[in-house]
């Protein structure tokens, strides 16, 4: 594995403002994404995990500027991603793409799904003429197992499993090298979504892609995925080897949300399973964002915010329990 990541992102940070009603002022900013750094290197599977409203989508977005982040910087193969713009960046974005988890709400209803597959290749003049486009839809539509003929339907006449096919096309149709797949098999029935994993990472070998894989799945995670990344409150908390987080996880939050898939890793002791909910985006607690639901709380976790610090090769976690018994 090349030492530079394909994907490098520092700092980086994103605040919302809570939209108001009609008798109701908006709310104050929060942090959704809240000083991550995160990197995927070349040809590599990263699952990002979280509870929903744990940042894991908007960071998705920020790395492939779908988003644009308020401090912190993201490098695509060494270019600067955030300081592009006009003509350079939309060159750019044909190398970074998403799927999303409802392929439905990205295809327009009233479009052929020949002509959403193949309006990315024509925005970026990569066929010369309808004859040539056609040629390489279909040529798409083959890849991820459809049928060809299928390019002059829309997509209500298509089930959720084949429009994950159509926006999976679509995605690939440009020939990225980085994919933001956003819970990509969540909407779909377990049968099928075996069966876009099993696409997915046909592609990523055939393509020599980068994915970063969100999910809140961990098995699926384990399966695919050789390096884990898990946020909480917009942070993250630990990132560690898919092998080392499943066998040996650190953080309790990490051991609380695989205690809810017990069968994961079979023998292993049983977890305190996770309890209440995530803080309130706009109420922060005082120090580690996690102490009102962890059962190993101390003094400390209440006063102070803890440092995400290196505890292994490629093993990083944010808890004061962790960093003492380094001590
Ligand atoms: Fe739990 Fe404290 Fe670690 Fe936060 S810092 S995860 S509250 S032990």
């Amino acid at each position: 594995m090349s030492a530079d990541p394909l994907v490098r992102a520092r700092g980086l940070t994103k605040s919302f403002r809570p939209r108001g009603g009609l008798f109701r002022p908006r709310g104050p900013a929060f942090n959704a994404v809240d000083r991550v750094d995160l990197d995927v290197m070349a040809s590599e599977i990263v699952g990002l995990v979280g509870e929903s409203g744990s940042g894991k989508s908007t960071l998705g977005r920020i790395l492939i500027r779908l988003i644009e982040p308020d401090e912190g910087t993201v490098h695509f193969g060494g270019t600067d991603l955030l300081a592009l713009q006009g003509e350079e960046l939309r060159r750019n974005r044909r190398d970074f793409q998403i799927v999303f988890q409802d392929p439905y709400g990205s295809l327009n209803p009233r479009m052929k799904i020949g002509d959403a597959i193949g309006e990315p290749l024509t925005i970026h003049r990569l066929v010369d003429g309808r004859a040539q486009r056609d040629e390489r839809v279909a040529e798409l539509l083959d890849r991820v197992g459809l049928d060809p003929a299928m390019a002059t339907r829309y997509p209500h006449e298509f089930s959720g499993g084949q429009r994950q096919r159509v926006g999976i096309a679509r995605a690939i149709a440009c020939g990225p090298r980085f994919i933001v797949a956003d819970e990509p098999v969540s909407a779909l029935d377990a049968p099928v979504q075996a069966q876009i994993v099993n696409l997915l990472v046909d592609l990523q070998e055939q393509l020599g892609l980068s994915y970063l894989f969100i999910a809140h799945d961990l098995q699926l995670v384990r399966r695919i995925c050789q390096r884990v990344v898990v946020m909480y409150f917009g942070r993250v908390v630990e990132e560690a080897s898919a092998g080392e987080l499943y066998r040996e996880p650190r953080h309790p939050y990490t051991r609380a949300l695989l205690a809810a898939t017990p069968s994961i890793v079979p023998g292993r002791p049983a977890a305190p399973a996770l309890s209440g909910e995530p803080p309130s985006q706009t109420a922060a607690p005082e120090g580690c964002p996690f102490h009102p639901r962890c059962p190993e709380a101390i003094d400390d976790c209440r006063r102070r915010d803890p440092a995400l610090i290196r505890i292994g090769e490629g093993h990083r976690v944010a808890c004061h329990v962790v960093e003492k018994t380094l001590e």
